[in-house]
Formats: C-alpha cells, sequence, structure tokens
C-alpha cells in the first residue's frame, strides 16, 4: 500500500492510461487491473494488476491498494464493483448503478425519456413482429441495436427496407431496441462532469465519423449558438439524472431542424474529449481524478480552437505496430502526438491520436484540414 491517495482502475486501456498521466500531477497514483499484461495504462500506472474486468478477486486486490474506485469500461460488472466497493470501503465512482442504466441501451433510453431528456423514438424488439410494429410507426429507416455490449458501432444494424429485416435480426444476439433513424445535422457531444456537489461541462464539440468509428473532433462545433447552448442545457439534465461523481461523454444528434437528441451516454472519459488535454484550461482526465477523489473541479473553458484526429490501424490483418509519420506531427507548430502502447495494431484499432490548436487565425476548416493532413501521414505499414 502506498501513501500516496490512490485510484484504483477497472480497466486499463489508453483512458487509464492518460489517467494516470493526468493524475500524477495531484499527487494521486493510478493501479489498474486489465487482463492485457503490459496494457497500455501498465506502463505510467504504479501498478497493473492481471485479471479479467469482472474478476472479484483482481478487483479485491485493487480495492485493497486503493482509496478510491472507478473504471474505464463499460464492460466493468456493477455488481461486482459493488459487493467488492462495500467489503472494502472504498467508494466507487461513477455510481455501479449508472453504469448498470448504460449497459443496456433499452433502459438507458428508458431513464432518459423518463427524465425528461429528449431522445430519438425507441421501442424494444424481442422479436420479428415487435420490429414490424415498430417500423409501422416510425417507417424505414431505422437502426436496430443490440441492447448489450455494442460498442463503435458493432451491435447496431440499420434496416432500409422490409427485405432487410431478417439479416438483421440474425446479427444481434439478445435483445434489442430498434430507433428511428434520426436525420442529423451533425453528431455533436459534451463532456461533462460530477464533483462532489458541483457540476460542470466543456464546450459543444463536432463529431466526425466514418464505419461509426469517431474520426475527428472540431471544437468549438461549427453549429450556431442557439443549437450549442440548447446542447448546454440537455448536458444539464443528462448530469442532473446521473448519479456518481466523475466524468461523463454525452453523445448528442444535432437534427436538420435545430434540435438536440441524446444519443448514449458514457459514464466516463471519452474519445470525444481527447482534446481538453491541450485544448481546455483543464483535461476530462485531471476533472476524473478531481472528481472520483472528491477535490473542486477545475475550469472548462476552452484555451484555443482544436481538432482531435484518431489515429487508426490500418492494413487487413493484426501485426507488431510499427509506425511511422511521427516526424511530421511533431514538426507541425501547434500539433501534439499521443500513442497508447499497443503493441499490436489491427485495422480500425485506436491506436493513439493527434491534436492541433489554433496559434494563428487560420479557420476551423483549416485546422480540421491539417490534422488530417497530419494523420494521413501515419502508417503502421
Ligand atoms: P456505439 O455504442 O457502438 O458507439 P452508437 O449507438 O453510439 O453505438 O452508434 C454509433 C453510430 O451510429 C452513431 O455515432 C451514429 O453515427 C449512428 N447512429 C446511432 N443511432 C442512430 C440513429 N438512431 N439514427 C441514425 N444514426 C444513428
Amino acid at each position: 500500500m502506498s501513501d500516496r491517495e490512490t485510484i484504483g482502475v477497472v480497466g486499463g486501456g489508453q483512458l487509464g492510461r492518460m489517467l494516470a498521466e493526468a493524475a500524477a500531477p495531484l499527487g494521486v497514483e493510478v493501479v489498474v487491473l486489465d487482463p492485457t499484461p503490459d496494457c497500455p495504462a501498465s506502463p505510467v500506472a504504479r501498478d497493473q494488476i492481471v485479471g479479467e474486468f469482472d474478476d472479484e478477486e483482481g478487483i479485491d486486490e485493487l480495492a485493497a491498494c486503493a482509496d478510491y474506485l472507478t473504471y474505464e469500461i463499460e464492460l466493468a460488472d456493477p455488481d461486482v464493483l459493488e459487493r467488492v466497493a462495500k467489503r472494502h470501503g472504498v467508494p466507487v465512482n461513477p455510481d455501479p448503478d449508472t453504469l448498470r442504466t448504460i449497459q443496456d441501451k433499452l433502459v438507458q433510453n428508458r431513464a432518459l425519456r423518463d427524465a425528461g431528456v429528449p431522445v430519438p423514438d425507441f421501442r424494444r424488439v424481442d422479436d420479428r413482429e415487435d420490429l414490424l410494429a415498430a417500423v409501422e410507426d416510425f417507417g424505414y429507416p431505422v437502426m436496430l441495436k443490440a441492447r448489450e455490449g455494442g460498442y463503435d458501432g458493432r451491435g447496431n444494424v440499420p434496416i432500409a427496407d422490409e427485405s432487410e429485416i431478417d439479416a438483421a435480426l440474425d446479427q444481434i444476439e439478445g435483445g434489442a431496441v430498434v430507433e428511428e433513424f434520426v436525420d442529423f445535422e451533425r453528431e455533436v457531444s459534451i463532456i461533462g462532469v460530477k464533483g462532489d456537489g458541483e457540476t460542470a461541462a466543456f464546450p459543444l464539440g463536432e463529431n466526425v465519423h466514418r464505419e461509426e468509428i469517431l474520426r475527428e473532433t472540431v471544437v468549438p462545433a461549427r453549429t450556431s449558438e442557439a443549437v450549442a447552448e440548447r446542447a448546454r442545457e440537455v448536458a444539464e439534465d443528462v448530469l442532473a439524472m446521473l448519479s456518481g461523481r466523475g466524468v461523463y461523454g454525452i453523445e448528442l444528434f444535432e437534427t436538420s431542424d435545430g434540435e438536440i437528441l441524446v444519443n448514449e451516454i458514457a459514464p466516463r472519459p471519452h474519445n470525444s474529449g481527447h482534446y481538453t488535454i491541450e485544448g481546455a484550461l483543464t483535461s476530462q482526465f485531471e476533472q476524473h481524478a478531481r472528481a472520483v477523489t472528491g477535490r473542486p473541479l477545475g475550469a472548462t473553458d476552452l484555451r484555443r480552437p482544436v481538432v482531435s484526429a484518431n489515429l487508426l490501424g490500418d492494413g487487413d490483418e493484426r501485426r507488431p505496430a510499427d509506425s511511422s509519420g511521427d516526424e511530421e506531427i511533431l514538426a507541425h507548430p501547434g500539433a501534439s502526438l499521443h500513442w497508447y502502447g499497443k503493441h499490436e495494431v489491427y485495422p480500425l484499432r485506436k491506436m493513439g491520436h493527434l491534436t492541433v490548436v489554433r496559434r494563428d487565425s487560420e479557420s476551423t476548416d483549416e485546422l480540421l484540414e491539417t490534422a488530417r493532413e497530419l494523420r494521413d501521414e501515419v502508417t503502421f505499414e
């Protein structure tokens, strides 16, 4: 047991890594639990316990060396977290009950709707009849989603017409929820934080997805002040319905008529908030460390307009990660590079990200263009 305050984190991926980096200046150390030896967080954490995310013995070991528990992955098991936290008298944040709610897309949509938060119209789907009845109301196209276990778009199947119904149902394991297909103008998100009796929210970010994976985040979002204000209001309502301290990624749609709908909530730092490391007065990771340890929250102001771009695995097979293109990024004034320390690359795997902060008078469009050019320099070939 260290004499320094310690956060025990279930999950040791890039989010755990960046959390450990941000906690250190606060005098807070991080120990992670992750099944992969030498996981991304391992080199910067004080220690790694090798174990599955729901391994009760491993989480017991984690709690025994921690003052606070949190998780950076939604696969964490809320029941195990609750039991272990109780046994060791160590607080776990965000509340495992929040995790339980967001792990099931049907329960999540219902909780949001019941709290008066706008969400796409949705129905529970247990069989073909449920789906056909919902489509009768919504009209095509619709989006069918597995209730549990989906991430980065896996578990989501768009359905254009009746001929695609059976194939779509075959792709979903377990229960499903169907949503009206939102005709969105853009996808946006807000990183919200719940502290000890206070909340905070970062500015609205605009997210560009391809193949349902986040490619770039542009901040501030290129939308009207009225839409940004509406998004802030919605984010406040979302934070009010969640329980437990910590950072929440709130994914939103801006519809073609300027409405804001909530797509989903991640009870942890979020890929669309990585820009805060260089772009905001306090990073989302420092905020998470502040929140779960009961410290005051930091300011969420943007320092400068900023764009982040994910560095995703290329090629078509799994192989050792050996990248090139760092020099171009590092040589560009205002650009920052974050590798996650993953030893293997495979197509679309999140290997790192880069951030470009505005220095002169470039427009946001130009910043985005620069971020894309630098991103395109990186290969793992
Ligand atoms: P995941 O949990 O796998 O990240 P999401 O539910 O966030 O999945 O969906 C991934 C992407 O699919 C979204 O970013 C959006 O582009 C698209 N999407 C999700 N739901 C809808 C919807 N109801 N209408 C239109 N597009 C949607």
